[in-house]
């Protein structure tokens, strides 16, 4: 490759083509003469000048074949041999075509010519290409003005057209995405606006001093008001009273940058209260809240309440049914052993063999408890308790049923009770499980028309990660209550759908279907769970959990058992009112075998008579519901006014009883509930009594 003027071949020195150039260039009128005359510098120069790395420079003698041409050339396509006095279509290749007019042209003619971004598709290592140029020729005229040849030069442009193109290319990319942008935030902005508008939550925004900033229209849709009797109003000012230190805690929760959920009641513009449950989050100095209006939803669901509610009253007097009807038959065997020991006794006397009567008498009595015992479970079944959970003991109050449920299932099913040792206590509605285990023995009962046995097991019982699993129950310590039959089991189809209310395969009349519903809701409301197992053939065993409590059960009352009458200590006065007469003979001729003094009276203001009198009364024994204006408590509390430690036995039906449970009693006072035992009496009178002395020293 020539890179020094020494290298120019012959016919480039002295005239020919380089003079003429030369000449054509006016470099003749320089003092340089003939080239082997020049200075060193000026040939280096033309020679760096066909050399330039910027600019490929081809001198085209007569019929456009090669005269020299630089190093630029070779470099620009594979194809394009740099071999000197090549024609110009053989050094140009297929892209001649397209440079050849102007060529022409230019020899013709003698005009030079310069094109720039000329496309010019080539292949370079074998690589087809689009390339880019920009073109020009210089005719170089000979002495006597004929055209000789062309100084062509040309420089590829190809990288900075594609740059520009890409520039293009992205800038037309950026304005798309830029209206894409446009579009879509346009988009957004009506999606907002149009649930903003549409939604039937609220929507509002509020500074975190409470003050309302915007409001959508669901405000007034909602709760009445238009956005002008809100915006700029502090949010309380629509708020119920006992609502607003929740309120205010709320925005200030959001203003120190944590999201808040709360429920809250509005003021609806007409008075009427709305209930909003509100999600609220900060976002720079405001807070942006959506609230929904739950009013109908609380109120649904007070309904469902009071509907289990009655579910529950409906199914236990349905068992309440079942027990009377499988009681019925007991009670007349236990009355006619008090009739007959009456007889017996009306027989003995008149015979005068008094000695006899004794043995008649323990035997009336003692069926005269067992009945008293049994109505007093009845009473307390049947009474109407809401939900009250207390820590029970599961065995104690198993074994009391015991007598009640044998007695329901009847003489050819036998009950047992096994209960561990060490029976930790759970905190339920005693009510509520009595009724269970009623309804799970009755199911068993009805599984055994035959006869068979019920097993109920009281025990501890642990879940641990393993058997919780199993289980399908949370993991915990349990009191588990176990009533098995060996009764006709169930099929699988049975047991998938045994829960389910109104669920029964029992004939019309006969079952509700609501017996394991209660149950199951009883469970998972008491915190625990109910699993059955069942298979055709092989009897049922349901299982009850309930989490253990740790505390202590609390004390049973009233347990059936017989301590020794108890008598008066010093003959004390005992006033009786009671609007009954059988009651007060009764009472009275008892409390005279015990010892005591009786004064009774009839009503309330009778009994305020003798209470004002100067008369000795050690204490007031009276009925809470009495006729003339006066109850049993107003009586007691005006009978204090003049002896502040006037002591009091309230005897009281069943239904009244609530009245006491609520209120606490005021000391030196007690509840007996009717039916009681006489010895129930005997005892409570003498503590009270006891009490007094005390008192007084
Ligand atoms: P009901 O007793 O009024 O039918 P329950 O909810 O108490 O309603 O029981 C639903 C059904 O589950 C019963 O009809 C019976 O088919 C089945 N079932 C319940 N307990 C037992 C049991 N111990 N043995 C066999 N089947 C039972
Ligand atoms: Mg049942």
């Amino acid at each position: 490759m020539p890179d020094a003027i020494d290298e120019v071949p012959a016919f480039l020195s002295g005239g020919g083509v380089m003079g003429a150039l030369m000449r054509s260039h006016d470099w003749a009128a320089t003092p340089f003469g003939p080239i082997e005359d020049w200075p060193q510098s000026l040939r280096a120069m033309v020679g760096a000048c066909l050399n330039s790395p910027l600019l490929g420079t081809v001198l085209w003698g007569p019929e456009l074949r090669m005269l020299y041409n630089d190093a630029y050339i070779p470099s620009m396509a594979d194809r394009h041999p740099a071999a000197l006095g090549l024609p110009v279509a053989q050094v140009w290749g297929e892209v001649w075509e397209i440079v050849a007019p102007p060529f022409h042209h230019a020899m013709r003619t003698g005009e030079g010519f310069a094109q720039n971004r000329v496309e010019l598709p080539m292949v370079r290592n074998g690589q087809p290409e689009v390339t880019y140029w920009n073109i020009s020729a210089t005719p170089i005229f000979g002495e006597d003005g004929q055209i000789l040849g062309l100084l062509n030069q040309g420089i590829e442009i190809t990288g900075q057209v594609l740059a520009e193109h890409q520039r293009l290319v992205a800038q037309q990319q950026l304005r798309d995405l830029n209206e894409q942008l446009a579009r879509e935030v346009a988009i957004r902005t009506e999606e907002r606006n149009l649930m903003w508008d549409t939604s039937p939550d609220l929507m509002v925004v509020i500074n975190f001093a409470g003050v309302i900033q915007r409001v959508n229209p669901a405000w007034t849709a909602v709760l009445g008001y238009l956005p002008e009797e809100l915006i700029g109003h502090h949010v309380n000012e629509f708020i119920t009273d006992e609502d607003h230190p929740l309120t205010v805690d709320a925005y200030l929760t959001t203003a120190a940058g944590d999201t808040v959920r709360i429920v809250n009641r509005y003021r609806h513009k007409n008075g009427a209260q709305h209930s909003i449950s509100w999600v609220a989050a900060p976002s720079g100095d405001r807070t942006y809240a959506t609230g929904r209006d739950i009013t109908e939803e609380i109120a649904r669901q007070a309904q469902l309440e009071s509907t289990h509610e009655q579910l529950r009253q409906a199914q236990k007097m349905e068992a309440v049914g079942q027990l009377t009807g499988g009681l019925a038959h007991d009670f007349n065997n236990l009355l006619a052993g008090i009739s007959v020991s009456l007889e017996m006794i009306e027989t003995r006397v008149r015979q005068d063999r008094i000695g006899d009567v004794a043995k008649y008498l323990r035997v009336a009595q003692s069926a005269t408890r067992r009945a008293a015992a049994l109505t007093h479970r009845l009473l307390a079944f049947s009474r109407r308790q809401t939900l009250a959970p207390k820590a029970i003991n599961a065995g104690k109050l198993v074994g009391g049923m015991l007598d009640m449920v044998q007695r329901t299932v009847g003489p050819t099913v036998v009950v047992e009770h096994f209960c561990s040792s060490g029976l930790w206590t759970a905190l339920v509605d005693p009510s509520q499980l009595e009724n269970a285990l009623l309804n799970l023995c009755l199911n068993a009962r009805d599984a055994m028309p035959e006869g068979g046995r019920i097993t109920v097991e009281t025990g501890n019982r642990v879940f641990d990660a393993v058997s919780a699993r199993q289980h399908d129950i949370p993991q915990g310590e349990y009191l588990a209550i176990r009533v098995s039959d060996s009764g006709t089991g169930m099929s699988p189809e049975v047991l998938a759908k045994a829960f389910d209310p109104f669920f029964t395969t029992k004939p019309q009349g006969e079952g509700t279907g609501l017996g394991l519903s209660m149950i199951y809701g009883f469970a998972q409301q008491s915190g625990g769970q109910v699993r059955i197992y069942s298979q055709l053939g092989s009897g049922t065993t349901v299982s009850l959990y309930l989490p253990r409590y740790l505390g202590t059960a609390e004390g049973e009352s009233g347990s059936p058992g017989l301590p020794p009458m108890l008598p008066a200590q010093r003959g004390e006065t005992v006033l009786v009112v009671d609007d009954e007469p059988t009651v007060r003979v009764l009472v009275t001729d008892f409390l005279g075998d015990l010892g005591y003094r009786a004064i009774e009276v009839a009503d309330g203001i009778a009994g305020l008579e003798v209470l004002q009198s100067g008369v000795h009364i050690d204490l007031l024994v009276t009925d809470f519901g009495l006729p003339g204006g006066m109850n049993g408590l107003q009586l007691a509390n005006a009978g204090r006014l003049s002896r502040p430690d006037l002591r009091v036995l309230f005897i009281t039906g069943y239904a009244e009883s609530a009245l006491f449970h609520n209120g606490r009693l005021e000391p030196g006072m007690a509840v007996l509930t009717k039916p009681f035992a006489v010895n129930d009496l005997a005892e409570r009178m003498h503590e009270l009594i006891g009490q007094s002395a005390a008192m007084r020293g």
